[in-house]
């Protein structure tokens, strides 16, 4: 296969100074983006801010011979969101690409997390990709163009101690990438969700001593199919840990059909209800949510149409 470039491609990435956004952010400069590299610094916990990572992802990418611009705007506020955007625009007249990637860490357990934490959390993770999607999203529609790459997390998709703000906000990204996928397969506009595992600085405080190799040059090429022309997915949830890349999907059982219901009932059929065996897989593209309800209902017309046979 020849390489995929990204020649007269512009992307915005967000949080990449350091860790994951900054080895996406070399990945496509190498390979001929142009690079808004925004990062706000500051701590894991998102206190304070600095420049310097920002700026040295641009001078590596420019040393290197790529071209990329500095944003040092925060995701956490509308405002903050549209200089980012703006920087593209005014920097390079267009975008292509929009991975959003910031993020902070504050744990607390449930039974004591403030709520200045939880909504701190939420403000970068989840409202931070609002606050980007939200003004790049309409640009890419009317170019009939657009690769969108959001990241959750493990923590997102089946939970951990002691983050439930990361948990909800790395769920959240789910929802909003499903919407935007949805409202841009007629212009060309695809998005999709990274759940990544890195040993960055989120890693610090855990052992990570008996871990495979874990660079985040082993998520970067998922990342990097994601935003390429050639992407061919939308609405999609991709794996990327260790070496491992796969996909996440959300499943159903087929379940069971009943005309009614008691309490009872639900017990005495809770195995077939939870029967993975045959289960359903409906796609956010081209319409899952129709596909879902028409499934279910397909089920009850086949119970009457079967008793209209017998009564027939
Ligand atoms: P990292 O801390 O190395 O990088 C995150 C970057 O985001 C930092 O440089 C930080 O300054 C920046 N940032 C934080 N708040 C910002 C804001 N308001 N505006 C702009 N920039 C901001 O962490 P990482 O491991 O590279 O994480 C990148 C993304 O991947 C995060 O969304 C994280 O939740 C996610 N993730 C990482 C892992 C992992 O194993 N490393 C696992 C699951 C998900």
């Amino acid at each position: 296969m020849s390489t995929l470039r990204f020649d007269d491609r512009v992307a915005v990435i967000t949080g990449a100074g350091r860790g994951l956004g900054r080895e996406y952010a070399l990945l496509l400069a190498a390979r001929g983006a142009r690079v808004v590299v925004n990062d706000s610094g500051g701590s894991l916990t998102g206190d304070g801010t600095d420049a310097a990572p920002a700026h040295e992802v641009v001078r590596e990418i420019c040393a290197a011979g790529g071209q990329a611009v500095a944003s040092t705007d925060s995701v956490a506020t509308a405002a903050g969101g549209r200089a980012i955007i703006d920087t593209a625009v005014d920097n390079f007249g267009r975008i292509d690409i929009l991975i959003h990637n910031a993020g902070t860490v504050r744990r607390g357990s449930l039974k004591e997390l403030s709520y200045e934490d939880f909504e701190a959390v939420l403000d970068v993770h989840l409202r931070g990709a609002f606050h980007v999607v939200r003004p790049a999203f309409p640009l890419m529609c009317a170019a009939g163009y657009g690769r969108i790459v959001l990241t959750s997390s493990i923590g997102g998709l089946y939970g951990n101690h002691e983050v439930a703000n990361y948990g909800v906000a790395k769920a959240g990204l789910i929802g909003l990438s499903n919407v935007a996928a949805l409202e841009g397969a007629a212009d060309g506009v695809r998005c999709n969700v990274i759940v990544p595992s890195a040993v960055t600085r989120m890693a610090e405080g855990i052992d990570t001593s008996a871990y495979p190799p874990m660079g985040p040059e082993l998520v970067a090429p998922t990342v990097g199919w994601l935003t390429h022309e050639t992407c061919s997915v939308t609405g999609e949830i991709f794996v990327a840990i260790g070496g491992r890349v796969a996909k996440a999907v959300i499943a159903e059982t087929p379940g069971v059909y009943r005309p009614s219901w008691t309490i009872e009932d639900v017990a005495e059929n809770v195995d077939g209800i939870r029967d993975l065996a045959d289960a359903v897989i409906f796609p956010v593209v081209p319409d899952g949510h129709r596909d879902h309800i028409l499934y279910s209902f397909g089920m009850a017309d086949a119970r009457s149409n079967r008793a209209g046979a017998q009564h027939g």
